[in-house]
């Protein structure tokens, strides 16, 4: 690998760390803006802007230690992408919803979402970036950041005004040429399982190289062992599937809160963007 290929790797890594939530410098947003609907993942349900019982004065959740045996599973896997720093100390100037106008508080509730859609938009877009495949679509890939990223640091009234679904379908037909073009390198027949619906289907130690799996539903499916090197990931459903032992080097588009959703091990093998989930088991 080339010195420059290496710092492009370490740029990419660098910019997907800072969209990341960070709760220290944001005022708890998931916790208030967010409904939730009393389920598997959230042991109550909650209104959109109305704080979460468990949720402290300074912001902090009461039970964060304990999520996972209290029934708010949902909690552990969330991520904002970032969107909640920005909306706190950028959109708001680091105006807290608690002590500031009724008005500011709603706003910030309402465009909470949007900034977190057009954040994850900014994770895809950095990573498809970094891919050597992307090179014939980079210069749109890059306009496609900027774009985004411009969006993102909107005023609170261009973020409530802003048409997220537009811009999404816009930069998601770039994301699906960048996905062919990274996939083409893959040998052999790629399956394509696009929005396949996989619930609980048996993937064990299955070839899906270089496969696109954009969509796919693969809840509680088995993936132990499976080959899932340089496939394409994006928007999968893969909660309580089996990672275990699974080898997801060079796959892409893959999340965080995607990941924290399934189940794994210490043996799965992950792409460098993504952090390997504290609950999963120490089992190699
Ligand atoms: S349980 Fe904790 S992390 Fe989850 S929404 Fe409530 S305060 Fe936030």
């Amino acid at each position: 690998m080339s010195f420059r290929m290496l710092n492009g790797m370490r740029d990419h890594q660098a910019e997907q760390a800072e969209l990341r939530g960070d709760c220290e410098r944001c005022f708890g947003l998931c916790c208030v803006a967010l409904p939730f609907a009393a389920s598997a993942d959230f042991a109550v349900d909650k209104a959109a802007g109305t704080p979460c019982r468990n949720l402290r004065e300074d912001h902090r959740c009461g039970i964060h230690a304990r999520l996972r045996q209290s029934g708010f599973t949902g909690c552990t896997v969330y991520d904002c992408f970032g969107a909640g720093q920005q909306v706190s100390q950028v959109t708001f100037g680091g105006r807290d919803w608690r002590t500031g106008p009724k008005a500011d508080a709603r706003r910030m509730f309402e465009v909470f979402p949007v900034v977190r859609q057009l954040h994850e938009l900014l994770w895809y877009l950095t990573e498809a970036l970094a891919l050597p495949a992307a090179r014939p679509v980079r210069a749109e890939l890059d306009e496609a950041l900027q774009k985004t990223r411009a969006l993102a640091a909107g005023t609170p009234e261009d973020l409530a005004g802003l048409d997220v679904a537009a811009h999404r379908q816009e930069v998601n037909v770039l994301l699906l040429r960048t996905s062919e073009l990274a996939r083409a390198g893959t040998k052999g027949r790629k399956k394509d399982r696009r929005g396949a619906d996989l619930m609980g289907a048996r993937l064990r130690g299955a070839d899906l190289r270089g496969a696109s799996l954009r969509g796919a539903y693969l809840i509680a499916a088995d993936l132990t062992g499976a080959d899932l090197r340089g496939a394409d990931l994006i928007g999968a459903d893969l909660r309580d599937a089996d990672l275990t032992g699974a080898d997801l080097t060079g796959a892409f588009f893959l999340t965080q809160p995607q990941l924290n959703a399934a189940r794994g091990s210490a043996g799965t093998r992950l792409p460098g963007s993504v952090a390997r989930p504290g609950h999963w088991t120490a089992q190699v």
